[in-house]
């Protein structure tokens, strides 16, 4: 087989530049044939659905929205080491650590913290690979089904703690739920 015969998909088709007949030329067949096409997809499975009022179920390994954890004492348990944004594949975490003062040992587990704390979710792929990385269990990836909110402004795909950090009252609830 010559190699402009050949076709991977097996649907290659030559094109033909023969003259078309005059059944051919008034498209009626062609069209006939399309509106099959279109009809028999009336009656074939919908791969779509009517988002946002329905929504499909998630498979079992469904990453979420990221969490930065707190720790029983509701302290943030993150250390600013860089690991995750090291081991981040599309370079979608920032931060900035800062020095833990003596007066803050109530908010912050370890001695250094992350005063800024920055995903862009236009970047994340939701791999996973943070969580997988950080060696003090700060930050993992919630089952979650709130999917990140459309937006016409850049600034509003930055997540920062605000949004990040895992609500005091759920770390909380969490150490309430161990102790039982
Ligand atoms: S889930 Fe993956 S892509 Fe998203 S921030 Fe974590 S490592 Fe980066
Ligand atoms: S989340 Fe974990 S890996 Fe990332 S900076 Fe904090 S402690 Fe380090």
């Amino acid at each position: 087989m010559s190699v402009q015969t050949m076709s991977l998909s097996g649907r290659k088709k030559e094109v033909s530049n023969k003259k078309m007949t005059f059944w051919e030329s008034l498209y009626l067949v062609a069209i006939v044939k399309g509106l099959f096409i279109t009809i028999g997809h009336l009656f074939t499975r919908k791969v779509t659905v009517k988002y946002p009022e329905e929504v499909r179920t998630r498979a079992g390994i469904w990453r979420g929205q990221h969490m930065l954890k707190r720790d029983e004492q509701g302290r943030e348990n993150c250390t600013a080491c860089g690991l995750c944004a090291l081991s981040c594949p599309a370079e979608a975490i920032t931060m900035t650590a800062a020095e833990r003062k003596p007066d803050e040992k109530h908010l912050y587990r370890e001695e250094k913290y992350a005063s800024v704390y920055e995903i862009n979710m236009l970047r994340c792929i939701f791999c996973g690979l943070c969580e997988e990385a950080c060696p003090k269990d700060a930050i993992y990836l919630t089952e979650s089904k709130v999917l990140v909110p459309a937006s016409y402004d850049r600034e509003d795909f930055i997540f920062g703690k605000d949004k990040l950090v895992m609500p005091l009252e759920m770390a909380m609830a969490n150490a309430k739920n161990r102790q039982n």
